[in-house]
């Protein structure tokens, strides 16, 4: 693997403060260059230069991983297909990164920092590219879906039940990304709260953010008969294979995916002793916890240890990270890590000191840094 750690992290450093501004800085540069390529983009770009910011801090911080890297790289690239990206659009994509770094980091700046990157950002769309081809057999880039449920549950959550017109394989834990017609090329990740049916159907279970776009269009505005369409499965969470001893650790909306992975069989449960870890802050969590209570009064190997930094908080006190460090022999685990962006590299780093190997340390972010 061609990818420098040192020089990409110390430059990188240098766009971590200003991370916005960077990123607005790369699309005015792509967009100046290829102005054809903005219409691929949505009208708003904030949720897109968060995504990008995240994604290049993943492949930083990942760099000295091969395997893990090159894991999210495929499902990162199949996710491009959405988008009708070509390869040629790497290319120019590279170069607006390579300037916005070269401007942005140019206090570190170097030729070697300079080749090191343009090596690095090679090496990251080929792999991206390799995955996005489709071969026989392999997945749609989308799926047209029809709405054949709208459960109004409160004045900002609707249950959604959908048909995808063809089938949707996908495990539990897994989530898939939601375009509403009213919305043309804005994308949001929801997490699919079924296991897989015979009928092929899924369910979203989705809250309006004040003045979100989606999700104020999927509760609000969609109406059953209506037609959504819907990226591929995506996501590392899913029933563990073997018969590994799982650690699960969950911070606030992170937990959706791994109860769905707890309630689904076939998977086996966490094993005695090892609890699901879960980080709230009260009284957000509250709810999670009476459901939590009531999955652990129904499954007799899972017990739930809920993790708060504040005082008067039943359970484990400190950050969640932490709590997994003073947690003694784990690294014989399989450990699944979804929450907030900094809250799961932290975590991931701390797994990395118990011992547990990249290839069995599987990741979502659902909030964005
Ligand atoms: C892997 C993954 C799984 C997810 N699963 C679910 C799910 O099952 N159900 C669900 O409802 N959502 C889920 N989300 C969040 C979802 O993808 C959207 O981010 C959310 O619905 C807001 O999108 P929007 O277009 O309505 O808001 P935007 O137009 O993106 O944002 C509008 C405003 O709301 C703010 N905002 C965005 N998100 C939130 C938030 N979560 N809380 C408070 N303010 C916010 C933004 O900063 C902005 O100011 C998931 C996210 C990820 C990454």
């Amino acid at each position: 693997m061609p990818l420098q750690q040192h020089l990409l992290k110390e430059s990188f450093a240098y766009l971590e403060p200003v991370a916005d501004k960077a990123m607005a800085y790369l699309y005015g540069r792509l967009f100046a260059a290829k102005p054809q390529l903005r219409g691929m983009f949505p009208p708003a770009m904030d949720v897109q230069r968060a995504r990008m910011f995240q994604a290049l801090a993943r492949i930083v911080r990942s760099a000295d991983s091969a395997e893990d890297l090159a894991a999210y790289l495929a499902g990162l690239g199949r996710g491009h297909r959405l988008y009708g990206v070509l390869s040629e659009h790497y290319a120019a994509m590279n170069e607006a990164l390579l300037a916005t770094l070269r401007r942005f980091a140019a206090e570190t700046w170097s030729p070697e920092v300079e080749a090191a990157w343009a090596e690095a950002l090679e090496w990251v769309a080929k792999r991206m590219t390799e995955a996005s081809n489709a071969g026989p057999g392999d997945p749609p880039p989308w799926w047209l879906a029809e709405v054949i449920g709208h459960e109004r549950r409160a004045r900002d959550i609707a249950v959604l039940t959908l048909r995808p017109e063809r089938p949707l394989a996908f495990r539990p834990g897994q989530y898939v990304n939601v375009q509403s017609a009213r919305w043309p090329r804005v994308w949001r990740a929801y997490s699919i709260a079924n296991a897989p049916r015979p009928d092929n159907t899924i369910r979203l279970h989705v809250r309006a953010v004040p003045g979100g776009w989606v999700s104020t269009a999927l509760v609000a505005h969609t109406r059953v008969g209506d037609t959504i369409t819907l990226g591929p499965p995506m996501g590392a969470m899913g029933p563990p294979e073997g018969d590994r001893a799982v650690l699960a650790v969950a911070g606030g909306t992170g937990l959706a995916p791994l109860k769905s992975m707890i309630r689904h069989p076939p998977h086996p449960g966490p094993a005695p002793g090892i609890p699901p870890l879960h980080g709230a802050r009260p009284p957000a969590g509250a709810d999670h916890l009476a459901d939590l209570a009531k999955l652990a009064s129904r499954c007799r190997r899972l017990r739930v240890v809920p993790v708060a930094e504040e005082p008067g908080y039943a359970g484990a006190r400190g950050r969640l990270p932490d709590v997994v460090a003073r947690l003694g022999r784990i690294a014989d685990h399989e450990a699944f890590v979804c929450g907030p962006a900094r809250m799961v590299d932290l975590t991931v780093q701390r797994l990395r000191q118990a011992g547990v190997p990249p290839s069995r340390i599987h990741r979502d972010v659902v909030v964005p840094a």
